[in-house]
């Protein structure tokens, strides 16, 4: 793959070091990714302030067409795009349910051209004899972005677009797993910026404090784990940072006696195992009731029983391997957790044979709280299947739990998954699906799943202060 450089004030920088990027399917050597150090950081950071200046005034529809044109230029390149992300972050191209790395970029489009839509107008507080009052949506000025990497392109611009679409200047910073995409997306986004509007800086974990501490940035968007976003809030208070942390779940959902397990086994296990189940929305608990808990077990292992796990440039992969070998770790210590509390392997279990991070789709059943496997996140493709008799009591169970990023229910009565919808605490629930998304729709976690919301009007909103305008009538 080819070369790569830090992208500030519209210059391609060239480091001095660089560190590896490794395709997780086969530890091969992807791409050398440039090393940035803390004064290329304030340079990125002086250029986007410079070009706030600039930027904050350009018009609303200059913004709104650079807007489209970025996503115009994410199709155009979307192959290589594409490509790349299947070597970095190990989605396949294709994928199950369509939902690999062509539909990342395909997202990634489609949301630069919804967020160029998206319109602040002024609005009126009050008209009468003595005063006008006009309610203005001021851009807040250098906003410092924070990827994860298991969506890493689709999260960039989740970040990116209402920052630019709304006047503020950014510095981005991927993660050190998966910055290659994001590189590319920025030096795409150059052709069409202003210079210092749109900044990039890659480098390993300890680039992230060095930005969230910074005097020079002005809101921090964050998508990451829970661990992490506590730091960048203690780290984020010395000029008082605005934050939208979005962090992460461990989403239940709940599957009624009356459901047509047939039916709805495939939407379960699409929505489970999304990406390798490193999806922060995914369905991560799933309780089923006793009436059907066998038979939705049995429909669930078919299922992963005619999977393909592999490298995901090969045809016909529908998963591809863990993204790295830390969370690897993770995902073999909460399946031998599993297995010490009593748990019963459907499928998988076991990490398979290098070279790559591979993990088997692994269902677990006979599992309650109390194991890790339940009451953690374990972001990686292992499902636990929890049996219940009461709906009272498993609603109870499924908010008895920090995360609160998403939740669902399963039935064929819409009525009663719609009461039963209400009574979870989380930011988005779904009735009869999981997981799915949309630009127009506000998403964002309750509880330690991080607050403020992205997305939609009341997304844009969060890049921008409200400026309260007195304008006398004599
Ligand atoms: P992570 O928190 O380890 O890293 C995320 C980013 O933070 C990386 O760019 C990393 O370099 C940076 N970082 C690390 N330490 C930092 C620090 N002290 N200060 C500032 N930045 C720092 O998360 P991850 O492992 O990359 O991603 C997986 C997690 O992300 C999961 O918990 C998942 O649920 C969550 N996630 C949440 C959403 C959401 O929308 N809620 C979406 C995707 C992922």
């Amino acid at each position: 793959m080819g070369n790569f450089g830090l992208i500030i004030n519209g210059d391609r920088v060239v480091t001095a070091s660089s560190f590896d990027v490794i395709n997780p399917a086969t530890e091969e050597l992807v791409a050398k990714c440039p090393l940035a150090e803390a004064a290329h950081l304030d340079q990125a950071i002086d250029a986007a302030r410079s070009a706030f200046s600039l930027w904050s005034q350009v018009s609303n529809e200059e913004r709104k067409a650079a807007v489209h044109k970025i996503g115009d230029l994410l199709e155009k390149h979307g192959g290589e795009l594409a490509g790349m992300i299947t070597e970095e972050q190990g989605k396949p191209l294709g994928g199950f349910a369509g939902l690999g790395a062509q539909y990342e970029i395909g997202g990634a489009a489609a949301w630069c051209h919804a967020t160029a839509e998206l319109e602040l107008p002024v609005k009126i507080a009050q008209d009468d004899e003595n005063h006008r009052i006009e309610l203005h949506r001021k851009p807040l000025g250098v906003v410092g972005s924070i990827t994860p990497w298991n969506w890493p392109l689709l999260i960039a611009i989740w970040h990116v677009m209402p920052a630019i679409r709304s006047g503020n200047t950014v510095v981005i910073k991927p993660s050190p797993y998966t910055p290659l995409s994001t590189l590319r997306f920025v030096e795409l986004a150059n052709q069409v910026l202003p210079a210092g509007v749109l900044n990039i800086v890659t480098g390993q974990d300890d680039l992230g404090p060095l930005m969230t501490g910074h005097a020079g940035i002005d809101k921090i968007v964050f998508t990451g784990s829970t661990v992490t976003g506590k730091k960048i809030m203690q780290s984020a208070a010395g000029n008082l940072k605005r934050l939208t942390l979005e962090l992460g779940g461990n989403d239940a959902g709940i599957v009624l006696p009356d459901v047509d397990v047939e039916a709805v086994a495939p939407g379960i296990f699409a929505s489970s195992f999304i990406n390798s189940g490193q999806t922060c929305a995914a369905l991560k608990r799933l309780y089923v009731h006793e009436d059907i808990y066998d038979d939705m077990c049995a429909a669930l292992k078919n299922i992963a029983d005619n999977a393909t796990v592999g490298n995901g440039l090969d045809e016909g992969i529908d998963f591809g391997p863990v993204q790295n070998r830390p969370q690897l770790s993770i995902v073999e210590a909460m399946a031998k957790d599993a297995k010490e509390k009593g748990g019963r392997f459907l499928t998988g279990g076991i990490s398979q044979e290098g070279p790559g991070y591979f993990f088997p789709l692994t269902l677990v059943a006979d599992v309650k709280e109390g194991c890790r496997l339940v009451d953690e996140e374990p972001f990686g493709p292992i499902l636990p299947i929890i049996k219940y008799s009461d709906l009272d009591e498993v609603i109870s169970r499924a908010n008895d739990n920090p995360s609160g990023l998403g939740g669902s229910i399963w039935s064929s009565d819409i009525e009663q998954a719609n009461q039963l919808a209400n009574r979870l605490e989380c930011g988005t629930v779904w009735i009869n699906s999981h997981a799915g998304i949309q630009p127009n729709v506000p998403f964002g976690g309750v509880k330690q799943s991080g607050f403020g919301v992205e997305f939609s009007t009341e997304g844009l909103e969060e890049y921008t202060s409200i400026q309260s305008v007195f304008i006398p009538k004599k």
